[in-house]
């Protein structure tokens, strides 16, 4: 498996790399063990993909190993789906989980860890309903109050426990908590909720329980039982951190850490679950891997390389500060990796019919052009050029502005890999658009063989009318207008209306048409394309993954 390594032994290391090397050294532990939790209600978003390559990658670089956890805890948003989907998408990412769990594999064990806190006096059920609950938690500047039921007896406590899990209380009837400190200054600790009743089908459990312990009373215990070294969450459970080493403590087993480091933000894009999945719901996406979604699962129908993400998730690094990455970084780094390994291909997208009236009827010639100047090994390809071809609208103008470098009544022109050619006259429709531009081609300016002498500026793709083939190209923008939506009271509102632009009509050189679903190429001078899954034999789709240029970037500036 290849991976980064972005510090070698004199760079600067990362506060998590500072951690792990201490603990090496000082003896604290032997191996490094990490883990990636993803709860199955979701496809993995681009900030997971930070998380996978934190974990992996920090236990890859000390030698170490990396478990996959299903933290399934929560049985009526989960599903196996999504269980398969997580796989998947971590296994395109690169990486080989040393383990793959489910913390309902522990339900059992993490019950009789709850028997032990409640028999030592430590854990009660709790009858109060949950406003009664909240009133008597205090404040952050005023201390809690104990329930009425926080002093019953440990022997009460268990039989109430016992008949909680067979079933005997509806939802939300009672609830076990630990009792910690209704003191704190840490509201957590304010004796939180370990189990709560929910009679749901689990995806792996079935029937079996009826009750179901919250995040803070499975993970560290899931953790603890794996022994995993390094457990690392986002920075907004570091107030958990305290009650994670309190279950630990008074249980007595393998003392698993917990690290914080900054969540991972895109700009232009929303990255949570729940809204990815309302996305999907309502309609306004094609489903979890639509090219629009921040997901993997979109990011790889899209064209994405995974090792242009995992370059990307390294280098944007692991800090404590919260952050907002910007969209063209990553989209820096897709072109990076595509420049690479994508053979060029010519596309028209607007096609403007061109006539070269010296060049004879009937005749045909092959010419050859670069399949990536990139990597030399890939060879050439021959094009065929005819006396009909077909140009980008875009590239002829009637009347151009100063320094416009291509094509334009009276102007020259160099046909890429073939030949220069002059613009004598424009024939156009009834509403005034240029449908056929005649032209003159000098023999003797043949790309490689330019005899001709003349120097022009402008360079631009074109294809053979006769031969060109017809294909279904999907241009995507920004899936949200504004920088950050997710931080507005209606994150749909900032939809982009024009995220999703088909053309059902482009054309394509022949050789496009024997492509398969996920094949990549640059159309050139138009971007990195991508073969979508939706193509049938003879009729390839192209979903645009991005464009040679920050576009949008500039169009901004204007
Ligand atoms: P979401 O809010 O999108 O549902 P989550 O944190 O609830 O995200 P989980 O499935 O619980 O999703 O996350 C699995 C792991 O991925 C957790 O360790 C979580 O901290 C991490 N993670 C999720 N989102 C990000 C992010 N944006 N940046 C970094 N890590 C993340
Ligand atoms: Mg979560």
């Amino acid at each position: 498996m290849s991976t980064e390594k972005t510090s070698g032994p004199n760079d600067s290391l990362n506060f998590l790399e500072e951690i792990v090397e201490d603990d090496l050294r000082t003896g604290r532990v032997e191996h490094i063990l990490t883990r990636f939790p993803p709860e199955p209600n979701g496809y993995l978003h681009i900030g997971h993909a930070k998380s996978i390559v934190v974990n992996f990658g920090l236990a890859q670089k000390y030698g170490g190993k990396t478990n996959l956890r299903f933290d399934d805890t929560n049985p009526s948003t989960e599903e196996q789906e999504y269980v398969d989907g997580i796989l998947n998408d971590i296994r395109w990412l690169g990486y080989n989980p040393a383990n793959v769990f489910f913390a309902s594999d522990y339900f059992d064990q993490i019950y009789e860890w709850a028997k032990h806190l409640v028999g030592e006096g430590k854990a009660y059920v709790d009858f109060s309903t949950p406003e009664e609950i909240a009133v008597l938690k205090g404040t952050p500047t005023e201390p809690g109050k104990d329930s009425p039921y926080r002093n019953t007896s440990p022997e009460e406590n268990l039989d109430l426990l016992e008949r909680m899990r067979t079933g005997e209380f509806p939802d939300g009837h009672c609830v076990l908590r630990a009792k910690v400190d209704m003191t704190s200054p840490n509201m957590l600790l304010r004796d939180p909720i370990m189990y709560r009743i929910k009679h749901a089908h689990h995806h792996r459990t079935g029937d079996k329980w009826c009750i179901y312990p919250m995040y803070d009373w499975a993970h560290g215990q899931s953790d603890s039982i794996e022994g995993i070294t390094h457990s690392i969450c986002t920075l907004e459970f570091a107030p958990h951190r305290a009650l994670y080493d309190w279950f630990i403590e008074q249980l007595s087993i393998y003392p698993s850490h917990q690290y914080e480091f900054s969540r991972f933000n895109l700009t232009y894009t929303v990255m949570s679950k729940r809204k990815l999945l309302q996305l999907v719901r309502e309609g306004h996406v094609n489903g979890w891997d639509d090219p629009r979604m921040p997901t993997l699962a979109g990011m790889r129908r899209r064209g994405f390389l995974p090792e242009s993400l995992r370059e990307f998730a390294t280098r944007i690094g692991v800090t404590k500060r919260e952050n907002l990455i910007e969209l063209s970084l990553l989209e820096f780094h897709i072109r990076e990796g595509l420049n690479k390994i994508a053979l060029r291909r010519f596309a028209v997208l607007d096609p403007l019919k061109v006539v070269i009236e010296n060049y004879p009827e009937g005749q045909m010639e092959w010419l050859e052009t670069e399949n990536n100047p990139e990597d030399p090994e890939t060879g050439k390809r021959a094009l065929p050029f005819t006396r009909e071809l077909f140009i980008e609208q875009d590239d002829f103008m009637e009347n151009p502005p100063p320094k416009y470098f291509r094509l334009f009544p009276g102007g020259m022109v160099r046909l890429k890999s073939a030949f220069i050619i002059r613009c004598d006259r424009v024939e156009k429709d009834a509403d005034g658009k240029p449908n056929t531009v005649y032209c003159s081609y000098v023999p003797e300016s043949r790309s490689g063989q330019d005899t001709s002498g003349l120097k022009v500026q402008g360079v631009i793709h074109w294809l053979s009318a006769e031969h060109a083939k017809q294909a279904e190209v999907r241009l995507y923008d920004r899936l949200f207008q504004l920088e950050n939506p997710g931080v507005e009271d209606d994150f749909k509102k900032s939809l982009n209306p024009t995220s999703l632009q088909v053309i059902s009509h482009a054309m394509v050189e022949p050789a496009l048409m024997e492509v398969t679903s996920g094949e990549k190429f640059q159309f050139t001078r138009l971007g990195y394309f991508c073969v979508d899954p939706d193509s049938t034999p003879g009729n390839p789709v192209f979903n645009r993954t991005v464009t040679l240029k920050d576009a949008w970037a500039k169009a901004q500036k204007k």
